[in-house]
């Protein structure tokens, strides 16, 4: 028998039992995403900005692969929880999703990120997703592909409140609003929004940033004005991110865009928990351990010595790296090894004959895996070859001792976001209550993925 620190999954039945065991097989570790989370955290949104007859609608944002979580399965858990919109930045994903089914009957898309120049401006067109212009060429591409097309292209207008990424700013405006209002006359562009994007709402501790988010808002609501006095009012405003949506009632509109609420994490540790906002991580991370052995005091581990057996231990290799997307930042030194300073590796809950603890990374994280020091004796812990331990998941309380993406954030100096999104897809997704999901989307689901 070995010792598992992951809970023990919800498997629907034989099928999804054997495509757990598929995984398995296949690769040492294994992402498991709960579709009844990414479900229950939409509904939980959609409840916070008033409800589906509040007058402002939910996007669920699934860029990047969902944050990794996988697009079409996080998608349909978004729609289930009660999203209109569908949010991706590049404008590939967004085809995908409609690809897949997800048709205009169903959900709004909007796409946001595309090189004006080659953009497939005319599928996205054909396809009823809706492109933002935040550029004088984008609205004259956006524009000449509706033309060839002969149907409107359905654009949001992209305004720089402060954020300096994407989008006009106030300067360029008029020459914005002149090329909008001719296209639109021309019947060529459906001007059907505007919405601009927020730098620090996830700070409220910081009183400069609370400030420079109401002087965003102020922007926002100058750009709407000059919008409005064109003759082009924006029928959907959108401004709201996760933090915004949680924590700025006043600025919800008609639209709010949350991603990582979705997924379940609060966006900065400064906003709390994620329990604190009603939110539940819907990834769990796990993996099996390779070769487990017993190494002497003194002895390296892993890569440049940053890290010396401090005494008689055992060491476990655990077999995913950065080449996982584990971050080579979540490294362990200790004051032993050749860098003389302490800094604690990645978190991972490891099972024992005494229950569970947790261990971590301990030296360089390496491509294909990294090393955790049991600190103590494998025979005397139980611990074994084979075993599951679980790097991250919903966090599951103190006694469960369950380490959640924020802690390998910490670990990493990063933010959970780039956790979970740059975990690449060798590593098996498999999903969990895809019975949350109507039948005709379970159909859309790779039906080796189902639990
Ligand atoms: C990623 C993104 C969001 C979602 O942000 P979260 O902090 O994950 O809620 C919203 N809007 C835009 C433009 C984005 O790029």
């Amino acid at each position: 028998m070995t010792l598992n620190a992951a809970p023990q999954w919800r498997i629907s039945g034989e099928q999804g039992q054997r495509n757990y065991e598929r995984a398995l097989r296949r690769y040492p570790a294994q992402a498991i995403v709960d579709l009844k989370a990414l479900r229950d955290n939409m509904a939980h949104l959609v409840d916070v900005v008033g409800g589906p007859n509040s007058g402002t609608a939910v996007m669920g944002v699934v860029k990047a692969d969902a944050y990794g979580h996988g697009l079409v399965p996080a998608a349909l858990a978004a729609l289930a929880g009660g999203a209109t919109w569908l949010g991706t930045a590049q404008s590939h994903e967004a085809l995908v999703l409609r690809k897949a089914g997800i048709g205009p009957d169903r959900a709004h898309i909007l796409t946001w990120l595309y090189n004006g120049a080659e953009a497939p401006f005319g599928e996205l067109i054909e396809n009823d997703i809706d492109i933002s212009v935040g550029s004088l060429d984008g609205i004259d591409a956006v524009a000449a592909a509706a033309r060839t097309i002969g149907r409107p292209a359905r654009v949001h207008v992209k305004v720089d409140s402060g954020f300096g990424r994407n989008g006009f700013t106030p300067q360029i405006f008029d020459a914005a609003l002149a090329k909008l209002t001719r296209y639109a006359s021309e019947g060529v562009l459906d001007i059907v929004g505007q919405w601009s994007h927020l730098a620090v709402a996830d700070m409220p501790s910081n009183e400069e940033f609370v400030a420079a988010t109401d002087a965003q808002v102020e922007n926002f609501k100058a750009f709407t004005a000059r919008m409005e006095k064109a003759g082009i009012p924006p029928r959907i405003r959108h401004l709201a991110n996760t933090a915004a949506t949680l924590n700025r009632p006043e600025i919800h509109f008609e639209l709010t865009r949350p991603g990582v609420g979705l997924y379940g994490y609060e966006p900065d540790p400064d906003m709390g928990e994620p329990s604190d906002w009603g939110l539940t991580p819907a990834m769990t991370l796990q993996a099996q351990l390779g070769t487990v052995k017993d190494v002497e005091a003194g002895h390296g581990i892993s890569y440049g010595r940053t890290y010396l057996a401090e005494e008689d231990t055992s060491t476990a290799v655990m077999p995913v790296g950065y080449a996982d997307g584990i971050h080579r930042s979540a490294s362990g030194f200790n004051t032993a090894g050749a860098k003389g300073i302490v800094h604690l590796g990645g978190p991972v809950r490891l099972m024992t004959v005494d229950g569970p603890r947790i261990v971590r990374v301990s030296g360089r994280v390496c491509m294909d895996q990294c090393v955790l020091d049991l600190r103590g004796k494998a025979s005397e812990l139980g611990v074994r070859e084979g075993d599951t331990v679980v790097l991250f998941g919903p966090g599951r309380g103190e006694v469960y001792a369950e380490p959640t993406a924020d802690d390998w954030a910490r670990a990493a100096d990063t933010i959970s976001y780039e956790i979970f999104t740059c975990l690449r897809n060798r590593i098996p997704r498999l999903y969990l209550n895809a019975d949350v999901l109507p039948e005709a989307d379970r159909a859309m689901l790779d039906p080796e993925s189902v639990l």
